[in-house]
């Protein structure tokens, strides 16, 4: 019986995968034997059954990488921003709520030995004092304010009675308590040390941190105009320009729309600490935005 070509070409791709039975094998040995077009075939399937290992598989590891190279950035996005919210939640919780001058908040205790004691009310949660020397070189001036935070009232209580005012035994001259709702500073120990009245400015020092943020941030936005077309210098300035951009973004996180603070270590440690994470996080949704709008076409020229 004389095989056709056509019978052979059905149960090649049977032959190639080694899943003919023995009589199969047998035809089509026999046939490609005579019939060079089903012997090229023969061939063809095969070259084709057993392709060059590592090329076929480096599009697959690429897509491996960009896989993990997503699940990373979804991972530090999240991190980030849980960070963030913790942050901006403590510092919600340990705002300072100045407490005006009030007989309760703090008393003055004199001991024989000349040390002073601050003994401070319960719903005080911390306290500040600056020192100076007094003008008439009698001893120092010292500026007292306190405070209560949400987290102090709800969570842990301070316990701040009985500090010690001159730890070195340095003459008091006078005590002011001071008021940060702009009026005057109460006289609570000593003597006067003005005739007039002593205010005490809060520190303006966050609002210079974020007027030149703003003004950073604008100088890298005109940048990024004149170098739109240079993707280099344009790359470096948009993970440049989200720096002072997320610090300004945590400071208004922090701090609302006042700069004016009389602790401004805190809030500046606090702003800090979530314009780093802000920082990570806005790069990393930068990354993502930029593969998202990778599939519009690059060149429109
Ligand atoms: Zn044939």
């Amino acid at each position: 019986m004389k095989i056709s070509c056509n019978v052979i070409r059905d149960v090649l791709p049977l032959y190639v995968e080694n899943m003919a039975s023995q009589d199969t094998r047998d035809l089509v040995e026999e046939h490609i034997v005579s019939c060079e077009n089903c012997k090229k075939q023969l061939e063809e399937m095969r070259t084709f059954e057993e392709p060059p290992v590592d090329t076929d598989i480096a599009p697959l590891k690429n897509i491996q990488n960009t896989l993990r190279r997503k699940k990373l950035q979804t991972i530090i996005l999240s991190v980030m921003v849980t960070m963030v919210l913790a942050v901006v939640t403590m510092a919600y919780l340990t705002t300072p709520e100045y407490i005006s001058y009030n007989e309760n908040a703090v008393s003055i205790i004199e001991k024989d030995d000349g040390t002073v004691l601050l003994n401070f009310s319960e719903e005080v949660s911390g306290f500040n004092v600056e020192q100076y020397p007094a003008a008439d070189n009698s001893g120092y001036v010292y500026d007292i304010t306190t405070w209560e935070t949400i987290w102090n009232q709800e969570i842990s209580k301070n316990n701040l009675e009985n500090t010690v005012l001159n730890p070195n035994g340095e003459a008091v001259a006078s005590i002011y308590y001071y008021n940060t709702d702009g009026s005057e500073n109460t006289l609570i120990y000593g003597d006067p040390i003005t005739d007039g009245s002593v205010m005490t400015l809060p520190r303006l020092v966050l609002s210079y941190y974020v007027l030149f943020a703003i003004g950073f941030s604008m100088i890298c936005g005109i940048g990024l105009v004149i170098f739109r077309k240079n993707e280099k210098i344009r790359n470096g300035l948009e993970r440049i320009i989200l720096v002072p951009i997320s610090y300004v973004f945590a400071h208004f996180l922090i701090k609302g729309l006042h700069s004016a603070t009389y602790l401004a270590g805190r809030d500046f440690y606090l702003i800090l600490l979530v314009a780093i994470s802000l920082y990570f996080t806005l790069l990393a949704g930068r990354n993502i935005f930029k593969k998202l709008s990778f599939k519009k076409p690059e060149r429109t020229l």
